[in-house]
């Protein structure tokens, strides 16, 4: 991809005139997915036959009374309750959390953020478990955080003997699960995490999955354990990713310190409203879910069939396949060129690796027929 000029005559002035903060100016930029358009150029190919299967996003899009009703969505001169009172009060009852325990975000990613504002002191350090999300460490740095890598074992799961040490030895303020994990998608064992519970630090379970898991929420252990917190969000299940709408189940005790440092309106009026109105409609959206777990299911048996690809068993609306007999890059670049978006990532332990997102059963047909395409070399 061109940069614009105006970018690059940036990139060559030297620090010493931008006053930028030096290790910002020295970090390495994060490449988040991008929009169907811009693939779409990128591929020279019409937007309409685009398979986008990266990123996690729900193909079903939101609720169509979602759609009703931001088309009249009243008062957009008019800043966002700060508390997002009424929406707390309808994931309350979807989550059975006090609403006082509920906080929102413009995205699960921001509450990650605030999360680190609260707790990092500079030198702090925090327990990453990778390969996992990679928004835990990317922030971190921007807080001084020093990030602890602890490993997965080879089949994704926790190390958690490995975990305990590490935070023992570095003091450790805070240790981020992903359960259901991006990307490998499996739950992690109740006892992990009950284990890790007892450490003097506080766990952060992203269950931004967990619509798609069987069972594994652990929402109703919020109220026990003052040292964890449940992070949920909209985006997957509720197909509401570009309206950047999650919420936190927190302790009490850290409620009131939370209000003090969150923006005041991250929450827009479009996200509110559209969040209240997909709590109107969960059976219908948790009707998509589960046809989505179908898709799931259907990739995992269907992957395993082929001579080039290994599924590992996933609770997600993903699934992680070893790639064999050809680079996980260059499956990709293939894949790509058929019109169909996977992820794949340059990273320890996924060099090999291709995450590849449930769709509907007309995308799910045409990717399987590509697959078996090129399993006869038809391609
Ligand atoms: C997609 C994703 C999120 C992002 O949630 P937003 O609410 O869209 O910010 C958070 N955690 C994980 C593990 C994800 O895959």
């Amino acid at each position: 991809m061109s940069r614009p000029p105006n970018l690059e005559r940036f990139d060559t002035m030297t620090n010493e005139k931008l006053r930028i903060r030096r290790d910002i100016a020295s970090m390495s930029a994060y490449t988040p997915t991008t929009s169907l358009e811009v693939f779409a150029e990128r591929l020279g190919v019409a937007v309409d036959n685009l398979i986008k299967l990266d990123a996690n996003e729900n193909p079903y899009g939101p609720s169509p009374r979602v759609v009703e009703a931001l088309a009249e969505l009243p008062n957009m001169q008019v800043y966002p309750d700060p508390e997002s009172g009424r929406l707390r009060e309808a994931l309350s009852d979807y989550t059975d959390v006090p609403a006082e325990q509920i906080l929102c975000g413009a995205g699960a990613d921001e509450l990650i953020e605030l999360i680190l504002q609260l707790f990092i002191e500079p030198g702090d350090a925090i327990i990453n478990t990778p390969p996992t999300f990679a928004m835990y460490s990317f922030n971190a740095p921007l807080y001084h955080a020093q990030v602890v890598d602890v490993y997965r074992r080879a089949d994704f799961s926790l190390d958690v003997e490995a975990i305990q040490q590490a935070v023992a030895q570095h003091d450790a303020k805070l240790v981020f699960l992903c359960s259901p994990n991006n990307p490998s998608g499996d739950l992690i064992a109740r006892e992990d995490i009950k284990a890790l519970l007892e450490l003097p630090a506080t766990i952060v379970v992203d269950e931004a999955y967990i619509e798609f898991a069987e069972g594994g929420s652990l929402a109703n252990w919020v109220g026990e354990y003052p040292n964890l917190i449940v992070l949920r969000t909209l985006s997957k299940w509720a197909g509401l990713a570009g309206l950047r709408i999650g919420y936190g189940l927190f302790p009490r005790a850290l409620m009131p310190h939370l209000w003090k440092i969150k923006q005041p309106y991250n929450v827009n009026v479009a996200a509110d409203l559209a969040a209240r109105v997909s709590l109107g409609d969960v059976d219908f959206l948790l009707e998509r879910v589960r046809q989505l777990i179908e898709q799931r299911q259907r990739m995992e048996v269907a992957f395993a069939e082929l001579p080039y690809l290994s599924p590992h068993a996933s609770q997600a609306n993903f699934v992680l396949n070893r790639v064999s007999g050809m680079s996980a890059e260059g499956f990709r670049d293939r894949l790509a060129r058929a019109g169909i978006i996977v992820r794949y990532y340059q990273k320890p332990r996924l060099e090999d690796r291709i995450r590849i997102s449930a769709g509907t059963p007309a995308q799910i047909d045409r990717l399987l027929e590509i697959l078996r395409a090129l399993a006869n070399n038809e391609l």
